[in-house]
């Protein structure tokens, strides 16, 4: 299969498979466009898609008259269309920035302006006894506070898996565990060879969309010029308590440099606190270790929004890299030299948030490189379901055949119970596949039920090194 992939022209090579990589191959799948996904992990969400908040931001308070604050808005709307079509969960339980002092009521209330001048839906300002009646927990000096309806927390890295599931169930060819090394530029105006550590994949219009290492790819085909700087966010998971537990995403008012560190009701019910903002060096971009400073930090500032935050209860630490371009604004560009290369890089937070609205626009880029392409009728949308090792029902091949492009010769258990994503040791990276999303899936009850479940069936724990999937729930052909 690698071998026949190698020999074609693609219309179009997408770098990376975060969030926004997957998110581009799935939007372009649903059209009569060819289409490579060429990422250097053995599975999609390895980058910062899965270290960061989770939360879908309101779109307020990204600088007016910036790309990102586009973007950011279309991309929450968006999410609706994303939720129906891959049958994520979206909770939107809404956002509050929280004011602790006069200064901190002038900014929200300036926060405010600029989002209803923005065209923000579900805002408003609260007082402090109305912040205290939605949140008791929080702390009782509170002054007022800056409403987001329309803001909400999704898993990310489910959000990323399913598009990923359904732009390679409908033909994305996926180039997994291959490394983006450089560019074969010999023959553009065919096609540009995205050199790899296995091969070279030929494409018409290549996209780059490798996270932190956004920069390096973008010198690497001749585009020289930015710089993105890795800004660490650490983090802790705490499962819920009355002491602390909130419903919203509880913001500080935030400074000019940072959103602060934020209490968030995560989308599986625990809470999340987080995330620190720290710029380290660049090579050190792929390390995201937490620290104990950091994690003292998080407690500090936490406890001031939430003064009854203890940690008895936590779940685990963890932490992600931001992709900060020098100026701030997301790089979603397309390049006249060389052909048919377009970069959506520098996607620093709230990328997450401008995901559908990021591939909107390269979708149209592509289109202006390969030509207008209509949407295909065959389409085959696969809807998350929830994990439920009880059901004895993941018994198709060729889902998991689907789902390993990467394996060239699937040991029998692929074969027997359908499994997905090698994993090995590294079984808790992959979390979100329960309902318990960003919670105590995460080398806790997940992998405990999982294991047992695998071992009724007769495996070894030896054995155990792909990860059990869902069943495919084929929703519908066609649009949903
Ligand atoms: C602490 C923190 C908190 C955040 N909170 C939020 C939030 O609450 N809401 C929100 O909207 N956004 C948030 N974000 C931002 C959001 O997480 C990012 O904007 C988004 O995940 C970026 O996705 P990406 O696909 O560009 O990058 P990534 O997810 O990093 O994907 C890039 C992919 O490219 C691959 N790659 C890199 N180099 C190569 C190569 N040479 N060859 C092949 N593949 C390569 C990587 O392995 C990776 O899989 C947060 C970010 C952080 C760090």
């Amino acid at each position: 299969m690698k071998m026949d992939n190698l020999d074609r022209i693609f219309d179009v090579a997408v770098i990376g498979a975060g969030v926004i990589g997957s998110g581009i191959a799935y939007e372009l799948s649903k059209r009569q466009i060819s289409v490579a996904i060429i990422e250097k992990a053995a599975v999609p969400t390895q980058g910062t898609s899965k270290g960061n908040s989770g939360v879908l931001h309101g779109g307020y308070d990204d600088p007016p008259g910036s790309l990102r604050g586009e973007l950011v808005l279309a991309g929450n709307r968006r999410y609706d269309d994303w939720a129906d079509e891959l049958g994520v969960n979206i909770v939107r339980n809404g956002s509050m920035v929280v004011a602790l002092s006069d200064t901190d009521v002038a900014y929200i209330r300036k926060l405010y302006e600029q989002g209803i001048a923005r065209g923000v839906t579900g805002l408003e300002l609260l007082s402090g006894p109305e912040v205290l009646q939605l949140e008791p927990n929080i702390n009782r000096d509170v002054k007022g506070g800056l409403r987001a309806k329309t803001a909400g927390v999704v898993c990310p890295m489910t959000v990323v898996n399913m598009l990923f599931k359904n732009a390679v169930a409908n033909g994305v060819v996926p180039f997994m565990n291959h490394e983006v090394t450089g560019f074969d530029l010999s023959d553009v105006t065919e096609a540009t060879g995205v050199v790899t550590t296995h091969g070279t994949v030929r494409a018409r219009a290549v996209v780059n969309a490798a996270g932190v290492h956004g920069d390096e790819i973008s010198k690497m085909a001749g585009v020289g010029g930015y710089r993105i700087t890795p800004r660490r966010g650490e983090y802790i998971l705490l499962e819920p308590h009355p002491d602390y537990n909130v419903s919203h995403v509880i913001f500080p008012t935030p400074t000019e440099t940072s959103q602060g560190v934020l209490v968030i009701a995560t989308a599986s019910g625990d809470i999340l606190i987080g995330p620190t903002a720290q710029d380290i060096p660049k090579d050190e971009q792929d390390n995201t270790a937490t620290t104990l400073e950091g994690l003292h930090e998080i407690l500090k500032k936490s406890r001031r929004l939430v003064p009854g935050i203890r940690t008895e209860l936590t779940i685990k630490t963890y932490a992600g890299n931001r992709a900060e371009p020098e100026n701030g604004d997301f790089i979603v560009q397309r390049y006249e030299e060389p052909t048919g290369f377009i970069n959506a890089i520098g996607i620093r937070s709230p990328g997450l948030t401008a995901a559908p609205a990021i591939a909107d626009r390269v979708v149209m880029f592509v289109q202006e490189v390969v030509g207008e392409r209509p949407l295909r009728d065959d389409y085959r949308y696969i809807r998350y379901t929830t994990f439920d090792p009880a059901l004895e029902a993941m018994e198709d091949v060729r889902w998991a055949d689907t789902l390993t492009p990467n394996l060239d010769s699937p040991p029998s258990v692929l074969l027997d119970y359908g499994w997905e994503f090698g994993v090995g040791s590294q079984l808790y990276q992959y979390t979100c596949f329960s309902n318990r999303g960003l919670g105590a899936d995460l080398g806790t009850t997940f992998q405990n039920e999982l294991i047992t479940y695998l071992q009724k069936k007769g495996l070894s724990f030896d054995e155990i090194v792909y990860r059990a999937g869902q069943p495919p729930q084929v929703v519908s052909h066609g649009a949903p």
